[in-house]
């Protein structure tokens, strides 16, 4: 997925926008032509945006996020992003063996706080 996409993804849960992006992997891709910058929320620069701010978006055309893990800071929810596809499914869809695994995998880049106390899922659940 690219950066562009955390200005337009909330929670599916409780529609907290914006969400929280740490990227494990990433690699550089070719942009589209035509580029848009992020209107509210440009997770490349982390910035919240209003009419009299404006940022460089090239880079979140440019990057392909393959792993990384998107955090709503309201509800606590984590949703995983592997081989680029943010996976932002309700609880009940959600497989609690490969959340685990995720988590395990990925644990020295996830803060504490999901990894304890994350939902649906944590290593303690
Ligand atoms: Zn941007
Ligand atoms: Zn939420």
């Amino acid at each position: 997925m690219k950066y562009r996409l955390m200005d337009l993804l909330a929670c599916p849960i409780c529609k907290n926008f914006p969400l929280e992006l740490k990227v494990f992997t990433e690699s550089e891709i070719q942009p589209p032509k035509k580029i848009t910058r992020c209107e509210l929320y440009c997770a490349y620069h982390n910035l919240h945006l209003s009419s009299n701010t404006s940022t460089e978006c090239l880079k979140c055309y440019s990057l392909e996020i393959r792993d990384g893990i998107i955090i709503c800071g309201n509800c606590g929810r984590w949703y995983p992003i592997e081989e680029e596809i943010p996976r932002m499914l309700p609880d009940e869809l959600r497989n609690k063996n490969e959340d685990i695994e995720f988590l395990s995998k990925w644990r020295t880049r996830i803060p504490d706080r999901i990894l304890l106390e994350g939902k649906p899922f944590s290593l303690k659940s």
